[in-house]
């Protein structure tokens, strides 16, 4: 079996979940396997050894789960991206589209400085509304976004290519269609 296959078999699906008709890709199966969750991290990992990243960014809430295991690899600073108000010290935020409308994500105002170079995670990218707001925020602090890397790709919903769009290339382990 390929780690591909490997890897998508145990991401858990939860049909209609959290609305009907949305397939909910459940990574907690995947954390939970020591082996698989290892191969994982390593793999996101892999493409940037060596490459001095200075943060890791990930995104509330699963993107810091693996986001703190890929900065750990890196020995790379960790820097939160949260929803608006959950943050305790002066922050910048961002708008971004939800399937239904606006929300903000922010971070700490002093979290990267100028020139910094950052690694985006987060477990899944759908529509990229919210990769596409973190660039963007990183992008304000004068951040180079290095890339962004996921778990999973719907390659359907296009986020990856409006990353792309970016100049930010896009990486997944794995795609459902
Ligand atoms: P988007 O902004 O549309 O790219 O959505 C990506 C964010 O929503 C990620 O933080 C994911 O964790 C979550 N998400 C969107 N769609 C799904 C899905 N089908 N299964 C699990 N998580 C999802």
């Amino acid at each position: 079996m390929t780690f591909e296959n490997d890897l998508k078999s145990i991401i858990r699906t939860i049909p209609d979940y959290p609305k009907p008709g949305i397939m909910f890709r459940d990574i907690t199966t995947l954390l939970g396997d020591a082996r698989a969750f290892r191969r994982a991290v390593d793999e996101l990992v892999q493409p940037f050894a060596g490459q001095k990243i200075d943060s890791v960014a990930g995104m509330e809430a699963r993107g810091f789960i693996l986001g703190g295991a890929v900065a750990h690899q890196l020995s790379a600073g960790f820097i939160p991206i949260r929803k608006k108000g959950k943050l305790p010290h002066t922050t910048v935020s961002v708008a971004y589209s939800l399937e239904y409308g606006l929300d903000e994500m922010e971070m700490h105002q002093d979290a990267v400085k100028p020139g910094e170079k950052v690694l985006l995670i987060d477990d899944l990218i759908a529509t990229g509304g919210t990769a596409t707001g973190a660039v963007k925020l990183l992008r304000q602090m004068e951040a180079v976004v290095v890339a962004a890397c996921f778990v999973i790709d719907l390659p359907e919903l296009g986020g990856a290519d409006k990353i792309r769009a970016l100049d930010v290339p896009a990486r997944a382990l794995v795609t459902f269609e």
